[in-house]
């Protein structure tokens, strides 16, 4: 018997013209930032309508060094939500600030603002909202909040490249803007990451912090003022980000036509929540497609579900752990109870299959396996 090769829950897709080209980067002895980097950083740049784009190795690395430019450091607090990725906390801890956490809106999973006001004190320096796929951070409310009370905002945008707001580009408006080229984003450079930043001066200043906070002196000579870290990106994978990028339109098709095939055929017994249906359907771009499991009803763990896919061909992910519950976030006092939307979604989230390589088919298989799996274990028998 002939059995599918087992389906990933994420995957990049990078066609042979791609690999050509990579390939004359690396036999062009040029391998390490160069043209390739500025010329990636002029593509995004147009894609953001103009603002200036600076990339870096990862977007963690890009939270880093968005949250040093924004003046962030020890003292100072940033509020972010804890139904998010690591790369928030950590970010926020590692430039010596305090996270401070509100929980999430239960439906579209982003910050819930209504929260964010109360938290607000005179330490608070940023928020940090994670934009989840298939809707947005509302904009309009996040940037009037922001300025009534002076806050910076870094947009962790890593999972929602092409999406829009009132049809801008993520990226084009608001302050600054956190990008993700990891293999399972929308695009990839392999690994790698960008800001989208305000003027010429902060894009300066990105170039600094990310290498060695190196300056150059009139005479020639260099210095060092503030220690910068070592996140330029190569430019092997910089002419991946411009091949990439130019494909971007057709994978978020492709994405979204996955997605409408999740909602008209997925449907188990008792029934999964599923992410909301977009009304502007065409101005959101799908990274991940997470449902929750109804595990009060079911006879087994989420473990167990995860293992039963597997078995079937069909591998998935968890997105997200609650930030507020993990062995860091506990130590700025957080425990079970705090933020109940987070840890409900935390505890009954399961990523399934989406990515621009996926059938139809590919589709139709995963929503028959979550069917026949859920069917199998409800609670009570058949
Ligand atoms: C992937 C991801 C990141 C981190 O991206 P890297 O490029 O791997 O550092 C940050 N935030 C969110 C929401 C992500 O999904």
């Amino acid at each position: 018997m002939h059995s599918p090769a087992p389906l990933k829950f994420a995957s990049p897709l990078l066609d042979e013209a791609t690999v050509a080209a990579a390939t004359d980067v690396l036999r062009s002895g040029h391998i390490t930032s160069g043209p390739w980097v500025e010329r990636f950083e002029a593509a995004l740049s147009a894609h953001c309508e103009g603002r200036p784009v600076r990339v870096l190795t990862s977007a963690t690395a890009a939270v880093e060094v968005a949250l040093q430019l924004a003046g962030v450091g020890p003292g100072d607090e940033v509020i972010t939500c804890a139904q998010s990725f690591f790369t928030v906390l950590n970010m926020i801890v590692k430039v010596g600030a305090t996270p401070v956490f509100v929980d999430c809106e239960p439906v579209t999973r982003n910050i819930d603002l209504g929260q964010v006001e109360a938290k607000i004190g005179p330490r608070t320096r940023a928020i940090i909202p994670t934009h989840w796929p298939g809707s947005l951070t509302n904009l309009d409310a996040l940037y009037a909040l922001a300025r009534r009370h002076e806050l910076r905002v870094i947009e962790d945008a890593a999972l929602v490249l092409g999406s829009r707001w009132r049809s801008r580009q993520v990226g084009a408006i608001g302050d600054l803007v956190t990008l993700s080229f990891h293999p399972n984003k929308n695009i990839t450079t392999i690994e790698g990451g960008a800001i989208v930043c305000n003027d010429d001066a902060e894009a300066k200043r990105i170039e600094v912090l990310r290498f060695h906070g190196i300056e150059r002196l009139a005479d020639g000579t260099r210095d060092v003022a503030f220690p910068g870290g070592k996140f330029n990106l190569s430019d092997v994978s910089a002419r991946i980000g411009v091949a990439q990028l130019e494909r971007l339109p057709g994978f978020l098709a492709t994405r979204r036509a996955l997605v409408e095939r999740y909602f008209a055929r997925f449907a188990t017994d008792p029934a999964c929540e599923l992410p909301p249906r977009p009304v502007d359907g065409d101005g959101q771009s799908w990274n991940m497609f997470c449902v929750l499991l109804p595990l009060a009803r079911l006879a087994i763990t989420r473990k167990e579900f995860r293992e039963a896919l597997a078995a079937r061909g069909i591998m998935t992910g968890v997105s997200y752990e609650a930030l507020h519950l993990s062995t860091l976030g506990r130590r700025y006092g957080y425990r079970e109870g705090d933020l109940p939307e987070t840890e409900r979604i935390a505890a009954a989230t399961v990523t399934l299959p989406l990515h621009a390589a996926m059938t139809m088919a590919d589709v139709d298989r995963v929503c028959a396996a979550c069917a026949e799996v859920v069917a199998l274990h409800r609670k009570g028998g058949r």
